[in-house]
């Protein structure tokens, strides 16, 4: 295993009192090809960091934009890699820093390791229909995570803390002038980094029986809801619910899809996921060609019998 430096950006630096939800998986990431060096914007949880695996953790001296201080730690480091999560914020910092130092960009990768010749990515393209392997020819490339899509975990260490100096590129840079928190609505694990997701389609019917039923099972699994595009467009649950093209990339241990028919708008949402369990009444609904379990009936019957059965277990 080589120790070249692994520059991992950490999307948002703090969420509520803890770090990133994506640190664990963006350091374990970088681990598989070197030495996993964080960079954030306060010391404050360089031990939490170091928990994880990330062996050094950078700060800037003074606050900076997170693109001016990435290309800091470029100057810094050199990594062999810069690593971010494929959310909004990572893929615009990422696209800005490959275009700022001629980088290679590959983005939405599944995988991050080493072959023969040197750091390669894996990707997952057309909704699983294929996939490919991408390496940069020129540079360090940068890349973009697609969250819950690496198991690999780093071993713990104590995090060296190094402060960096940033000079601003006085380039321009939107400016937020307002903001509105999302605030999260339900206490149920974060759709993205969950490890179980129970999603609904539009055939529920309306929000209370979603709720009563995909809501149910997901918290009879301890799961998080997520949902297609036409539930969320007929009112039966929030749009930070929609899993798909146009909504987010999940990539969980375990799937379940109830009344999902399995368009390839929302299957590039979801294909990535460990295990894939869809249940639907029409054997020939496109989402059984790429579900591990299928359950062929009426998500009305099934589901209540699913949620009586699992939360029976539990006593
Ligand atoms: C530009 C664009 C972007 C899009 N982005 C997204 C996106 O990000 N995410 C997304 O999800 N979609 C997206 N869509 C929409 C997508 O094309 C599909 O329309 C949508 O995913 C279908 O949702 P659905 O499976 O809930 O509904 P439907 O396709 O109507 O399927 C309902 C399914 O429920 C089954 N069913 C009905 N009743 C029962 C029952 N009682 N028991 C069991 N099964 C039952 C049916 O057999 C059927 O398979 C996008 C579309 C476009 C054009």
């Amino acid at each position: 295993m080589t120790s070249q430096p692994v520059l991992v950006v950490l999307d948002t630096p703090y969420e509520g009192d803890g770090i990133d939800l994506a640190a664990a998986e963006l350091i374990g990431a970088a681990s598989a090809i070197g030495e996993p060096v964080v960079l954030t914007t306060s010391a404050d949880h360089a031990a939490e960091l170091g928990s994880l695996g990330a062996s050094r953790v950078l700060v800037p001296e003074a606050p900076a934009s997170l693109i001016d201080a990435t290309e800091a730690a470029c100057e810094h480091l050199y990594p062999a890699a810069i690593v971010f999560a494929h959310t909004v914020r990572g893929r615009d910092t990422a696209a800005k820093l490959s275009v700022r130092r001629r980088a290679a960009l590959l983005t939405d990768a599944t995988g991050l390791r080493r072959d023969a010749e040197g750091v390669v990515t894996d990707h997952s393209n057309y909704g699983g229909a294929f996939n490919s392997v991408a390496a940069a020819t020129h540079s360090a490339p940068v890349v973009t995570l697609r969250p819950g899509s690496v198991d690999a975990r780093a071993t713990a260490t104590d995090a060296h803390v190094e402060t960096i100096a940033v000079a601003p590129s006085g380039r321009r840079e939107a400016k937020v002038v307002s903001a509105t928190p999302i605030e999260r609505t339900s206490p149920r694990p974060d759709l993205v980094t969950a490890e179980r997701v129970v999603a609904g389609g539009v055939s529920l019917g309306d929000a209370d029986t979603f709720e009563g039923l995909v809501g149910g099972l997901a918290d009879a699994l301890d799961a998080a809801v997520g949902a297609t595009r036409s539930a969320v467009d007929e009112g039966q649950v929030a749009y930070e619910a929609q899993i798909g093209q146009t909504g987010v990339m999940v990539s969980p241990k375990l799937y379940i899809g109830v009344g999902i028919s399995g368009a390839i708008q929302h299957l590039v949402g979801m294909q990535t996921s460990d295990v894939i369990v869809a249940i639907n009444n029409d054997p020939d609904a496109a989402i059984f060609e790429i579900a591990d379990f299928g359950i062929v009936g009426d998500i009305f019957d099934i589901v209540p019998q699913l949620i009586d059965d699992i939360n029976a277990r539990k006593v």
